[in-house]
């Protein structure tokens, strides 16, 4: 059960990478190298830390009509001329470096005209080391202490990586020492003094977050691309001093050593469609110092090469390519996990390319000018990749990327089509010369920020727990801790086990042999040893069943532990998970206490709303109260009005209708009066017809008698007739002293004081007329006073005939108006006195003080009566009106 445990190995998660849509624009780094010595005009400037300034130089500027031309580029971080090598590592390389220790790819490259500092950024110099010295002291100060042992990691030809067991790497190893003669210990070794020194200790770089838990080993190749051709630059090419001149592909060196030219190779595509250099030569590397004298050793290859071939350096592409080789620990954590699936290699290129000028600064001549048009047609292949890459992203078109055309760009392939993360520095001169490539440059470097590449994803963690290292280190120390414990101090753990066990062993005979027949010697000898023998074989027996009880029980424990840990993960995960759940529960408390707030704020709000509509409304009550009391009380005080009203109403009615009565009962009267009248009249007419027939005839008393005449009427006063009096019967027979007349004066004449007052001799003098007066008396004048249209007072004596009526009674008729005339001096005083005599207020004089109206009308007096209507207007006051 445990041994099955201990060798097998997790699964290994879904060969698919998991998809990525996240995407990096291509950083674009500027850096300004420094004018060099003889150089006058600059033309570069740098205006911000992204951006710089390109003047067009004097020359030029004549060339183009004086025109001034100026042109701002900006990068995602632009250097100037006093930045040091560790600042531009520390911004562009440092991250490349930590993405290849935590399994991510990365391009890095410089581009630039010749001279303009591409290789000095790259390689640097000693003191002054540049990107890649940097990269790989960074690399291996990360990774030192996690390394494999050599050979455990082994490339095979298809860009892939084996695991290499045990023994197997052993032997490689042995091999590896029995072929070099190089000491194995760096600090003996002699550096090479061109590149010692490039990076101070000082300056040492560390990446953070190494998995301890896994064994790392470093590949580094260097290729150099020439002419659209590819050289492996780390492939041993055997010397064969004794061999004479090559006359084939070689060329003999001057020291007559002959010079083989490196064979091109050519790249492939692997299972993962990563492109690589097949058959290139893959060094392990062990620490900094070897790594940069494998490098310094191709770059003399490359520089004796172009020598030799007489090619221009600046025309070639070089491509260093440190390649990290990464496999879990096993469960024990003392040995690589033996699964090639397990094993994961990122890798990082450092490219130094050529020149990007267009033609050669040297004079090219031949076919070295055939080459440099070749060169440029790898750039311009890199340049058209970039274009088509950019319309491509930013168009959404899918052109082809003609990455085949050339070799760099075939190389790269995988980097813009698949996932990394790559980098540029541009590289420029600000001398006067450089400007018009450097504006060509400047330009390809702004296309090619616009230009995104995959950000590469995690790599998912093995299964097994961590800190298994930790753990077989600290297993090892007690080991030997105890070991030294018992056999005391001596150097080294085995050779203090093997001093214990021979002590323990009985000590040998003398082992002298006397003589060829000595039979007593080697018996003696061969019994000790044997039962040495024996002893040894009973020893190794128990030593292996210790070992094996110890280790079933340390491995016994380790599954524990494993399994304690995969348990406190376990609960770590729910944990977090619960973690997560608390924060989302914290976030919904916040979320409803801020909207608690913001309810109790409204309630708030609304109380006070409330409050004024209910101050309003008990303001409202009340008015609606009063109101209601105020039509209350109006309300039954017109009741007690209509009440009041109904009973003056029936008052008034009574009275009313007791007075119609009345004057019905009057206007009867007075209408039967008329009647009576009027039959009087008829009857006189018929009487003096039948006279006018019959002379003399006394009137005849029967024919009135015959009337039946109401009793009641003739004591009434006799009605005035209307018609012409008969005065031959009833005119009354004058006196010897002449007529006698009836003075009537009303009381409220006034006396006017005038000389001539009408004087009636014998007269009766009257106030008002009475019957006893008129029964006396044949002539009636009465002095009638009115005011006259020009306001003097005028007097008017009316005159008339006294009848005996048939009735008994005296009857009048006004035959004559007299009017005197006078000034009028006290009208007013008149007016007064006229007033005074009527309390009502009413003028005394109506419309009966008409003469005409009276004297059409005949007055009657009853018998016993003193007052008619007709005599109402002489001064009595009128009848109150009902
Ligand atoms: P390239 O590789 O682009 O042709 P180099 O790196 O060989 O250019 O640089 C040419 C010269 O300029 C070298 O002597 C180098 O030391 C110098 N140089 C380049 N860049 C700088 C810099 N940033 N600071 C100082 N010297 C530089
Ligand atoms: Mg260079």
């Amino acid at each position: 059960m445990i041994r099955q445990a201990k060798g097998k190995t997790p699964r290994r998660p879904p060969p698919k990478k998991p998809s990525n849509n996240q995407k990096d624009p291509v950083g674009v780094y500027c850096r300004v190298r420094p004018l060099g010595a003889d150089d006058e005009e600059c033309c570069i400037e740098v205006i911000s830390n992204t951006t710089i300034q390109l003047h067009a130089p004097d020359g030029l500027k004549a060339n183009r009509n004086g025109e001034y031309k100026e042109t701002q580029y900006s990068f995602k971080k632009v250097f100037g001329i006093k930045t040091s090598q560790r600042e531009l590592f520390e911004d562009v390389a440092k991250p490349l470096v930590e993405d290849l220790i935590h399994c991510k790819n990365g391009l890095l490259f410089t581009y630039g005209v010749t001279g303009s500092g591409k290789t000095h950024t790259m390689t640097g110099s000693p003191g002054q080391g540049g990107l890649l010295p940097r990269s790989l002291d960074m690399i291996f100060n990360s990774i030192g202490p996690y390394q494999a042992k050599r050979y455990v990691f082994k490339p095979d030809d298809k860009n892939g990586m084996e695991v290499q067991n045990q023994v197997d790497a052993l032997l490689d190893r042995q091999k590896r020492d029995s072929q070099t003669t190089v000491p194995k210990t760096p600090t003996t070794r002699r550096i090479d003094p061109e590149f010692a020194d490039m990076i101070s200790p000082e300056e040492a770089c560390k990446a953070d977050g190494v998995d301890e838990d896994s064994s790392y080993s470093v590949f580094v190749s260097y290729i150099e691309i020439y002419n659209n051709y590819i050289y492996d630059l780390l492939e041993e090419t055997p010397f064969d001093p004794i061999k004479p001149k090559w006359n084939g592909a070689g060329t003999p060196l001057r020291n007559n050593i002959e010079f083989i030219p490196p064979q091109s190779k050519i790249l492939r595509e692997d299972q993962n469609h990563n492109m690589y250099v097949a058959g290139c030569t893959e060094v392990e590397v062990k620490s900094t110092e070897e790594a940069f004298e494998v490098f310094w050793r191709g770059q003399k290859k490359r520089r004796i090469a172009n020598t030799q071939l007489n090619r221009e350096s600046s025309r070639s592409h070089s491509v260093f390519i440190v390649k990290l080789a990464q496999a879990p620990l096993d469960a024990d954590g003392d040995n690589v996990l033996q699964d090639k699936n397990q094993v994961n290699v990122s890798q990082l290129c450092l490219v130094d390319l050529a020149g990007s000028e267009r033609t050669s600064r040297t004079r090219a001549e031949g076919s070295r000018l055939r080459e440099a048009g070749n060169i440029n047609q790898s750039l311009m292949t890199l340049r058209t990749c970039i274009e088509v890459l950019r319309e491509n992203q930013m168009c959404g078109t899918n052109k082809m990327v003609p990455y085949r055309d050339s070799k760099v760009t075939h190389l790269f392939k995988n980097y813009f089509d698949g996932e990394g993360k790559v980098r540029m520095v541009v590289c420029v001169n600000p001398k006067a010369d450089d400007y018009e490539e450097t504006l060509l440059v400047m330009r390809f470097a702004e296309m090619t920020q616009e230009v995104e590449v995959a950000r590469p994803v995690d790599r998912p963690i093995c299964g097994f727990a961590a800190g298994r290292r930790q753990r077989n280190q600290a297993f090892k120390e007690e080991l030997t801790r105890r070991l030294e414990e018992r056999g005391g101090p001596v150097d080294g753990e085995f050779p203090t086990v093997l001093n214990q066990l021979l002590q323990s062993f009985p000590p040998l005979p003398p082992c002298e042999i006397s003589g060829p027949n000595d039979d007593v010697t080697l018996p003696r000898l061969i019994e000790a040893l044997e039962k040495r023998h024996k002893i040894r074989q009973m020893m190794i027996e128990e030593y292996n069943k210790t070992a094996n009880m110890l280790k079933s029980v340390l491995q016994e424990q380790d599954s524990n532990i494993l399994s304690k840990e995969n348990f406190i993960q376990e609960q770590r995960g729910k944990l977090g998970e619960k973690d997560k759940m608390i924060q989302n529960q914290k976030n919904e408390i916040d979320r409803l206490e801020k909207k608690s707030k913001m309810l109790e704020y409204k309630i708030d709000i609304l109380q006070k709303t409330t409050n004024i509509y209910e101050e309003d409304k008990r303001s409202l009550q009340q008015e609606l109260e009063s109101r209601e009391q105020r039509l209350q009380r109006e309300l039954s005080e017109k009741r007690r009005m209509e009440s009041r009203m109904q009973g003056m109403v029936t008052d008034a009615k009574l009275k009313w209708e007791k007075e119609c009565e009345r004057r019905v009962n009057a206007k009867q009267l007075e209408m039967q009066n008329k009647l009576w009248v009027k039959d009087e009249k008829l009857k006189q007419l018929k009487a003096i017809v039948t006279e006018g027939k019959t002379e003399n005839r006394q009137p005849q008393r029967p024919s009135r008698e015959k009337d039946k005449v109401p009793p009641k009427r003739s004591a009434s006063p006799s009605p005035v007739p209307t018609g012409p009096p008969v005065r031959p019967l009833h005119r009354r027979s004058h006196s010897a002293g002449g007529e006698r007349w009836v003075d009537h004066k009303p009381t409220s004449n006034v006396d006017l004081d005038t000389v001539l007052q009408p004087n009636i001799p014998n007269a009766i003098k009257v106030n008002a007329p009475n019957e006893k007066a008129l029964s006396k008396c044949d002539k009636y004048v009465l002095t009638h006073q009115e005011v006259a249209s020009d306001g003097e007072i005028q007097t008017k004596l009316i005159k008339g005939e006294v009848f005996k009526t048939r009735g008994g009674g005296q009857s009048v008729q006004f035959t004559d108006i007299e009017t005197l005339k006078q000034e009028n001096p006290v009208a007013a005083s008149r007016k007064r006195r006229s007033s005074e005599t009527d309390p009502d207020g009413e003028p005394m004089d109506g419309d009966w003080t008409d003469v005409e109206t009276r004297c059409s009308v005949a007055v009657e007096m009853r018998a016993g009566s003193n007052l008619g209507p007709g005599y109402q207007h002489h001064g009595y006051p009128k009848r109150r009106k009902p």
